[in-house]
């Protein structure tokens, strides 16, 4: 069996048949990041002696004919920003490198009854800020496609990961495209669910009220599995809400009669025009099973980049606030109180956080409070209002009276980039994310599919849901993947 393209289905029924045992698995992992993992720089740490002897464990019980949870013996990477008890947990900064978990984060403890193995944890842009995952404090990742491209970001390293097979599966956080956007740029799939569907108990803080944890995976239906897994409510995180986390058996075969909507802000100039055909490739593959196509407007779609670019940093600004040398990071020398913050913020944040928090403490401060992070605030209301619109049947022209179940658009308007070609460049670097930043804006679920390829470098679609409706994205994505191969293709990786 190639563990390198396996999907977690098939690794769990190849282990029920006997056909491989966790403990190969894992080897496997270790074997090709061995390989691999020194040229991507997708792992930043990986927990080798932890991971066998649990794969010991699993195997054991299985030959002991125990019952097994759900995931048992899977190994899975996991975003640096996600804590794991007693390891580090970084958010990919050198102000949180000695910061070692004291407890592990719903989401890690819900994969650990359910048997999955952590495997390690995966690089990021620092804090989650970027689009490329060259803000890391560990260095940049590089994409398995072509190692002289981003990977995308800002969880790279967990996409890198999936797409190079050094794991079946990752988790990564989203607060305006962190999943679905390095899915695009890497060829996998990743959801970011409905805000309030996944606790973010036990997830480094980028911007509270739009932050969610996701997943990247080689198929929807794996993705559904790890939804089942960590979603719910938890009575620790009081955002998190009490769903229905059984998706019901993927019916991949029927999407008759699913009204996709077309939001026509979103195919306009900016984007690249291969880029444009790809999807436009995978909506007429969604027409052909059955689908409704209906051309829908979006008409505050372009302030959305705006507006995240406030509320963000103005949150980051915040919740940064307690990186300072006395409850988190190494203090630098100093003689006053004052002189450690400045010292040890000073050096040990990197350009873009230290941008992001004066952006976000200047939006913030009195007398601008009203004129920019108010301003946006609003903006996001009529954004959430464009969508709802949309979803009831009163968005725009020609959809009078026709509710869409989804909306589909590009996941980025261009494939992977060089590395370094937008680093020095904030604005155009923010721009990358302009598919991507209103679904956090809105609260929705959203899901990058890849469909197809540009110069050899993978093309993603997005599938924007209702709220909750992860199932219908899945279900729409699974059919999808019923009938193409790409995200089958591998890269070649000869490193
Ligand atoms: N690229 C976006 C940003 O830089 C999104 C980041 C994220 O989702 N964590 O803010």
């Amino acid at each position: 069996m190639n563990f390198a393209t396996a999907t977690i289905n098939e690794l769990k029924r190849a282990m029920e048949t006997g056909e491989t045992t966790s403990v190969e698995i894992v080897k496997a992992c270790l074997g090709r990041c061995e390989e691999l993992n020194g040229a991507l720089n997708a792992f930043v740490e990986i927990y080798q002696d932890e991971a066998m002897a649990q794969a010991r464990i699993w195997d054991k019980a299985r030959a002991d004919g125990k019952e097994l949870p759900v995931l048992a013996g899977i190994p899975i990477g996991v975003k640096d920003c996600i804590l794991v008890k007693g390891h580090t947990a970084s958010a990919g900064s050198k102000i949180l490198s000695n910061y070692k978990a004291a407890y592990d984060a719903t989401v890690a403890l819900r994969l650990k009854k359910a048997g999955a193995i952590i495997f390690g944890r995966t690089n990021m842009d620092e804090f989650a800020m970027g689009s490329s995952t060259e803000t890391s404090a560990y260095g940049p990742t590089k994409n398995p496609w072509n190692t002289n491209k981003v990977p995308g970001g800002s969880s790279g390293g967990s996409a890198a990961a999936v797409a190079a097979g050094l794991v079946p599966v990752a988790l990564g956080s989203d607060t305006g495209g962190s999943v679905r956007q390095p899915a695009s740029l890497t060829g996998i799939v990743g959801l970011k669910p409905t805000y309030g569907r996944v606790s973010r108990y036990g997830l480094i803080a980028l911007a509270s009220s739009l932050d969610q944890i996701g997943v990247f995976a080689r198929d929807a239906k794996d993705i559904a599995l790890i939804l089942e897994v960590i979603g719910g409510r938890d009575p620790r995180d009081a955002t998190s809400v009490e769903t229905d986390v059984t998706i019901p058996e993927l019916i991949s075969e029927d999407i008759k009669g699913l009204k996709i909507g077309i939001p026509k802000e979103y195919f306009m100039e900016g984007m690249d025009a291969e880029v444009r055909a790809r999807v436009e490739e995978a909506r007429d593959v969604l027409a052909k099973g059955g689908a409704e196509i209906i051309e829908i407007s979006l008409p505050h779609t372009e302030y959305a980049l705006a507006a995240y670019y406030v509320i963000m940093p103005s949150e980051a600004s915040s919740n940064l606030a307690r990186f300072d040398g006395m409850r988190y990071g190494k203090p630098e020398e100093s003689s006053t109180l004052e002189e450690r913050y400045v010292k040890t913020r000073s050096a040990q944040f990197g350009r873009e956080a230290k941008r992001r928090i004066l952006l976000g403490t200047y939006a913030l401060s009195s007398g601008y409070y009203d004129a920019y992070y108010k301003k946006a605030l609003q903006v996001r209301a009529k954004i959430r209002e464009d969508f709802d619109k949309a979803f009831s049947g009163k968005a725009g022209p020609g959809s009078a009276g026709q509710d869409v179940d989804v909306i589909l658009t590009p996941t980025s308007p261009s494939v992977a980039w060089d590395i370094g070609e937008k680093f020095d460049d904030p604005i155009t670097m923010y721009l990358a994310d302009i598919y991507t930043v209103s679904v956090n804006l809105a609260g929705l679920p959203g899901i990058s599919l890849p469909c197809g390829f540009v110069d050899n470098l993978p093309v993603g679609m997005q599938l924007i849901g209702k709220p909750f409706d992860e199932y219908t994205l899945l279900r729409a994505g699974a059919y999808y993947q019923s009938k193409t191969d790409w995200h089958q293709q591998s890269p070649g990786l000869d490193i």
